[in-house]
């Protein structure tokens, strides 16, 4: 399971913790102000997915590495075009003469467009671009697929789609085998579509085929980040194909309904769009997030209010 934690406070900029449930594994969406976010948290951060880099999304950055670098791991950092040039900037911009190389390791994924990513490697002290190779997916571990839509928003913002792996169940009362290490190996026959798979149980073989019915696939819970972003129709497309169906969804809704013609201006969404957007994806659940800092309480809660009326519409 996947759950997500809002790390900033309503007038700061906006930081989202995503943690896999009973692992030591986080991942960081955006780097605004987050006065809830603790040093153990980032020490355990081993992804930051960045939207862009507006100053409000990013400006914690040195933060976050303030306590990352000396840990020894590498970290990884996916972002919009120009990532790279921009980590290397904020890192460079510092004396790094104490520190040795092994103190860190960045890989950075630079989104180029949804086929095309540039990793690239930087380490201290000197902090020199590497270009390791170009790549056709973003980021996947033991836990997560991470898939993405490229949004509009005057700048490239990624909209980010963390999808925990499928897993598969056995149903231990639709047979009267008796259990043993056949289980894990139909299970690994399921999972690669092997099914002329032989698996023997209690000294017969049987095709795995034969055996699947035994076997379900749960699907991974789906949460999505959706940042920064224009109210128009191709956003919207990109949107719906990637987010289709998702469990959870933290959507940007930067504007009041009635500020709606500052949402144009400023390549932003507003409540009513934000949770129709939602509606039309048919997500389970959906958050509206950061918003105009100018705001008060009382304005968030208008936001939430049209925000969830036309999401559950
Ligand atoms: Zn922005
Ligand atoms: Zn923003």
């Amino acid at each position: 399971m996947l759950q997500a934690e809002i790390k900033s406070l309503l007038k700061e900029d906006i930081s989202i913790l995503i943690k896999v449930a009973n692992s030591g594994k986080h991942y960081l969406c955006d780097c605004g102000e987050a006065s809830l976010l603790t040093v153990k948290e980032i020490q355990t951060v081993s992804a930051v997915f960045i939207s862009h880099t507006h100053i409000d999304h990013f400006a914690n950055f040195d933060g976050i590495f303030r306590h990352q670098i000396g840990s020894g791991e590498k970290v990884v950092i996916c972002g919009p075009k120009n990532i790279h040039h921009q980590v290397e900037a904020r890192l460079k911009s510092y004396t790094w003469n104490l520190i040795d190389e092994k103190a860190i390791e960045y890989e950075i994924r630079e989104i180029v467009s949804k086929e095309e990513i540039n990793v690239y490697t930087i380490r201290p002290p000197h902090w020199n671009l590497e270009l390791v190779k170009t790549q056709n997916f973003l980021f996947e571990d033991e836990y997560v697929n991470v898939d993405f839509a490229i949004l509009d928003h005057k700048t490239d913002s990624i909209a980010y789609l963390f999808k925990e792996k499928d897993t598969v169940t056995f149903h231990e009362n639709a047979s009267d085998f008796k259990k043993g290490k056949w289980i894990s190996e139909l299970k690994t026959a399921f999972e690669s579509n092997d099914a002329d798979k032989e698996i023997e149980i209690e000294g017969i073989l049987y095709k795995a085929s034969e055996l699947f019915h035994l076997l379900s696939r749960n699907e991974g819970y789906k949460l999505g980040v959706i940042m920064d972003h224009a109210v128009d129709e191709i956003n919207y497309q990109k949107i719906k194909s990637v987010f289709i169906n998702a469990d959870l969804v933290y959507i940007e809704t930067f504007y009041k309904d009635t500020d709606q013609e500052f949402a144009k201006i400023n390549y932003h969404s507003f409540a009513s769009a934000s949770g129709k957007i939602m509606n039309d994806c048919k997500v389970k659940q959906a958050v509206p997030i950061h918003f105009s800092r100018r705001y008060t309480e009382d304005d968030q809660q208008e936001i939430e209010t049209a925000f969830y009326k036309a999401f559950r519409n």
